[in-house]
């Protein structure tokens, strides 16, 4: 990651800070404060893209205890208050945002704090969405909380993995889908990955496609599916973190890709290279396939392999993990 610092010559205040970069700043942008970690599903705050009817969507966070933080009340979803410090049931402002640059017309003074001077004035006017999200927080604003966060997030950036089949468990398995016209989603398919996504597990898809071998397609049909598929998760706030795919066939008919090959289940070695790749905690971490060969590869490789008949993937999920993970040591 490439980092640009914009230096105040004097303190501008938190929006002020803004405003100083503004030549940089697309129509829509992250706004997150430096000193906050906050794991959640930041891709949660995407779906309020379809619609113009706000200028910032803030990401709440659910279940913070202690008395120094300011809390904040929400009306459906939209924030309609903020109440001063104090411990209560309600979320707290995770400082993340994401910012309709139209924003940048309400800050009209030096120094402006986004905090006291622009969020409340965008509340009232009905222009604050808010998403409340369970997810360990820590405000690294406090000497106890910075070393908190020294030993803490290597933890929490542990995490487990779920490993989906993909046809017959995302999409149908119709027979060597590889156009987006051919795939018809499993019900609760895009859902489901939301709810891996929300839970704080990686998710991977990791799928046989012996249609290259066999000369059906390439593997650039295979990307720009899966690319594809990507796309439309998003829209949904959902994302696949990997996918792994294996090409070869021992009876395929291109000879590049005729071989055996221990990444095609039941070999593990998809799921084995994610595991390395990823550096991922096996415990907790498990399979979804409608096959033997996906559950023989899960055996493989140490995971728990769960078999999926079709109906909701959703509800068949939500059985597995019933809720975000807990970690150890946060809030
Ligand atoms: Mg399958």
């Amino acid at each position: 990651m490439k980092v640009e610092v914009a230096v105040e010559a004097e303190p501008a205040g938190t929006a002020g800070a803004l405003a100083l970069s503004a030549d940089r700043l697309d129509d829509v942008f992250l706004l997150a404060n430096g000193d906050s970690f906050f794991d959640f599903n930041w891709l949660s705050l995407v779906p309020a893209l379809a619609r113009d009817d706000w200028t910032m969507h803030a990401a709440l966070a659910r279940g913070v205890r202690g008395g120094r933080y300011g809390r904040v009340e929400l009306a459906g979803e939209r924030i309609s208050r903020f109440l001063p410090k104090g411990e209560s049931g309600l979320p707290i402002n995770a400082g993340i945002y994401l910012v309709r640059r139209r924003l940048l017309e309400r800050i009209r003074t030096a120094p402006c704090s986004l905090e006291n001077d622009i969020l409340p004035t965008l509340a009232a006017d009905g222009e604050l969405l808010g998403h409340s999200a369970e997810g360990a927080f820590i405000d690294i604003g406090v000497p106890e909380d910075f070393e908190r966060a020294q030993l803490a997030l290597p933890a929490f950036l542990r995490r487990p993995a779920v490993f989906l089949d993909r046809d017959g468990v995302l999409n149908h398995d119709d027979g060597y889908v590889h156009r987006p016209d051919q795939v018809r989603w499993v019900d609760g398919a895009i859902a489901a990955v939301r709810w891996l996504n929300d839970a704080g597990y990686y998710v991977f898809v990791v799928t046989n496609q012996a249609g290259v071998a066999r000369g059906y397609y390439g593997e650039m049909d295979v990307r720009a599916l899966h690319d594809w598929m990507q796309g439309e998760l998003h829209r949904a706030g959902a994302h696949i973190d990997a996918f792994e795919y294996c090409p070869y066939h021992p009876e395929g008919t291109v000879e590049t890709y005729r071989r055996t090959s221990d990444f095609r289940k039941p070999g593990p070695g998809m799921i084995l290279k994610l595991k390395g790749d990823w550096g991922i905690d096996e415990a907790g971490s498990f399979l979804i396939g409608d096959r033997d060969s996906d559950l023989q590869a899960a055996a493989g490789a140490g995971i728990a392999g769960h078999l999926f008949n079709g109906g909701n993937l959703l509800n068949f999920v939500r059985k597995l993990v019933p809720a975000r993970r807990r970690i150890p040591g946060s809030d």
